[in-house]
Formats: structure tokens, sequence, C-alpha cells
């Protein structure tokens, strides 16, 4: 018997069911393609493997900050945006310490606050599935976690309730905009610039088309973000990681922008699919739908029959049962529809 952690005892193995599908629409990334200059760049730093990365990501750093327009120091990395999430709940919660979040949301948040000791406040979602900035900051909690667009729900929230929350707030708000590529104009990234309690986190895994890869990164003032940085530690991030991301943000910029268009249109046409099949896709700002649908899981577990990988919940806080859909090329979608369509019957 190893000597295990008490407070670990019940926590499980996050492994969302990944049998091998012809179609796979379960985890939102990039479906149309990899961005032109990742071969490049993967062939010409072959040899910067053998050694150790600079610790920091240093040119990362830099290329996002004259991307947003802010200084280096603003801007933080990670394996992941999870890392940077993880991290800064390290680094601003103690054990015991509150993480409120809203709920449903991104499973990884809860998981997170178990394995940091935290003590987890979910808080519902309104009906409108805007947050409920009252309800959240009536709970104390030092950290707020906010997520938009929302995963699952690909809902967003609105600029009045989120100000109300960053304004209120005792603490930091992690607000994790890992699908913001696919609502521009509706993000709240100039909050981390104006606000010196927030921390916005976004990911290269989603629209960028680099989840293979692991890098994710957030903004923040810059005493806020050393945080982060000392609780994440060095090297967390790949040489190869880092290379790839500085030149997918600079040289392949527009083909990330029109394949998150397509996503969107492709989002939509779906939607009215499954419109017509008698279901309610909820209103979605990301490259996914949320349909409520009573028995998700045996539904899902049908269609992975037929080769079709989608993510079902169960009993989610103000849906219930349903199923994810992510999106991409369309024949990929009909490919969906058709394992849908027999599934449901
Ligand atoms: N936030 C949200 C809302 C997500 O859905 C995900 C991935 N599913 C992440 C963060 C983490 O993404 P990554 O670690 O790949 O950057």
């Amino acid at each position: 018997m190893i000597p295990r952690r008490a407070s670990y005892r019940d926590i499980p193995l996050y492994a969302p069911s990944k049998r091998p599908c012809r179609v796979d629409l379960s985890d939102n990334t990039n479906l149309f393609g990899v961005p032109p200059s990742v071969e490049r760049v993967l062939t010409s730093c072959v040899s910067a493997v053998p050694r150790y990365p600079q610790g920091y990501a240093p040119e990362l750093r830099r290329a996002l900050a004259t991307c947003i327009g802010a200084e280096p120091e603003a801007v933080t990395t990670g394996c992941g945006s999870d890392d940077i999430i993880d991290s800064a709940l390290r680094a601003f919660l103690e054990p015991g310490d509150t993480l409120a979040f809203q709920d449903p949301t991104f499973v990884m948040v809860p998981m997170f606050a178990k394995v940091n000791g935290l003590n987890a406040v979910p808080v519902p979602l309104a009906p409108d599935f805007d947050v409920d900035a009252d309800a959240l900051l009536a709970t104390g909690a030092k950290v707020i976690y906010l997520c938009s667009p929302n995963n699952p729900t690909g809902t967003a929230l609105s600029r009045a309730a989120v100000e109300r929350v960053v304004d209120g707030a005792p603490g930091i708000v992690v607000i994790d905009e890992a699908y913001a590529d696919f609502s521009p104009g509706k993000a709240f990234l100039e909050l981390a610039r104006s606000r010196r309690n927030v921390l916005v986190t976004r990911t290269f895994s989603k629209a960028f088309g680099l989840a293979g890869l692991r890098v994710g990164w957030g903004v923040g003032s810059p005493e806020l973000v050393a945080e982060v940085e000392k609780a994440r530690g060095p090297y967390k991030l790949t040489g190869v990681a880092e290379a790839v991301a500085v030149s997918v943000l600079t040289d392949d910029a527009d083909w990330v922008r029109d394949r998150a268009a397509a996503a969107v249109a492709c989002r939509e046409r779906l939607r009215g699919e499954l419109t017509a099949l008698g279901l309610s896709p909820l209103p979605s700002e990301a490259n996914f739908l949320m349909v409520p649908l009573p028995g998700a899981q045996a539904v899902a577990e049908r269609m992975r029959e037929r080769s079709v990988n989608v993510r079902a919940f169960q009993g989610l806080t103000g849906v219930g049962d349903a199923l994810r859909v992510g999106v991409g090329p369309w024949p990929l979608m009909e490919t969906a529809l058709a394992a849908l369509r027999e599934s449901l019957r």
C-alpha cells in the first residue's frame, strides 16, 4: 500500500470517453487542418530539441504582447491554459480558501479546486445563461472563475454582469476565454489591461489549431502575472511549442481567422439541421453547440457505435442531460447528423 493523500482518494482521473472514432467532435479543437507555418517551423527547430527551452517563453510573451498592445510582463504562458488556471489558483489561494465559479462550466475547474484543496462553490448561471454577479460576490471568494464563451453551454456572458463581478470582487477574477476567437468583438481582454484584479486566459488549442502542442496564455497586471509565473514555474512550454506558437500568431493570422469564421458558419448551419430534427440547441458563441437531450449518454454511445464521438453531459445545472457537438467542415457535420438521426430512433 502506498501512503495516499486522504483528500485525493475520491478524485477521479480526468479521462473522457475516447474510443477511436472516424469523426471526433468531442473536444472542440480546430478540425479544419494544420496552420500553414507549422511544418516549416517544426523542421527548423529540430536542432534545438537536445537543449532546454528558455525558462519563461520570452519570445512568445513578446509576440503576444505586441499582438495585444501590452508589455511582455503583462503576459504569461503555460502548458495549455489549463496550466495557467491551475497555477493562478495556487498563486492566490491557500488550501481551504474559497473558489467560486459559474455552474455549469469547464469541468476541470472543480477538479483543480479539489487537487489544490480548495473550498469549491459553484454558483448556478441565471436562466438566460448570464452570470449571477450578486450570488458570486456573496460567496466572498478570493478567486472567482468566469468563462465566456462558456464550455459546455457555448453561451456568452454579458458585459454588465462581468464588470459587476470584477468591480465588486474582493480578490482575483479569472476570465477564461478559450473560445473568444469564435466571437470577435465580444471579448473581455481589455479588462485584464484596465483592472489590476483580472486574469484573462486564452489558448492555442481551439481556433489556432495547436492542441497537440499544449500552449496557453494569459493577460493581467504585471504584479498579478508575476505571481502566476512563480506558481507555474519554469520550462512548462517546450521550445518547439513556443516557436510554432510564435509563427502561427505572426504568420498565420489570416488562416486562423478564416477557419474560425468557417466554424461559425458551419455551427449555424448545424443549428438549422438540429432544429429541423426537433432539437433546441442553446445559443452559441463558440465552435460547438450544446443540445439539451434527455438520455444524452445513451444517444452518444449509439453515435460512438457509428464512429462519431460527441460529448454527453448528465444532469447539468439549468440544462439537464445534453450533447455537446464540436463543429468542423460540413462533410463531418453530415456524418455526425446521419449518426445522430439513427441514434435518436
Ligand atoms: N478553458 C476551457 C473553457 C476549455 O474548454 C478548455 C479545453 N477544453 C480549456 C480551458 C483548456 O484548454 P488548453 O489547456 O488546451 O489551453
